[in-house]
């Protein structure tokens, strides 16, 4: 496979429209890179250029859901994951229940949810960065 992100890769899959020079189901656009390209294949219409921003590079907020670990020292693992302390985790767990939701920008949600789950503790993408699993992997995420 030569991508490695499933959001981009839907973008970058050839979408056929209607060609607003002829009028017929020939226009057909796809991301190449990092521009958006639209051709007609019926007349030859096109145009290039529209920048394309894949949603991996955006600065939005997404979650994940942490259930509670079974043992003090995944506790502190899962701290230092989370730059918290343990003290302010274990409160955490107590005053919003097990388990907690973390937010924070998205390809920092990616990378504890890799390092959450490498170390066995139970967890899950919240549905705002569900799609984005490969996220990281992505060689547009370098804006
Ligand atoms: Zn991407
Ligand atoms: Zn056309």
């Amino acid at each position: 496979m030569d991508y490695s992100c499933d959001e981009c890769y839907n973008m970058r899959q050839p979408h056929t429209t209607t060609c607003p020079s002829c009028g017929k189901e020939t226009y057909v656009g796809q991301v190449i890179g990092l521009t958006a390209v639209w051709e007609c294949t019926n007349c030859g219409e096109g145009v290039a250029g529209a920048s394309f921003h894949p949603a991996c590079w955006n600065d939005m907020t997404a979650s994940i859901i942490i259930s509670r670990p079974t043992d003090s020292r995944k506790m502190v693992d899962l701290a230092r994951i989370l730059n918290m302390n343990t003290i302010d985790l274990l409160y955490a767990f107590k005053n919003s229940g097990d388990p907690i939701e973390v937010s924070s920008k998205l390809r920092e949600c990616i990378r504890r949810y890799r390092c959450i789950s490498a170390i066995g503790i139970p967890c899950e993408l919240g549905s705002d960065a569900k799609g984005f699993e490969r996220a990281l992997d992505c060689p547009y995420t370098e804006g």
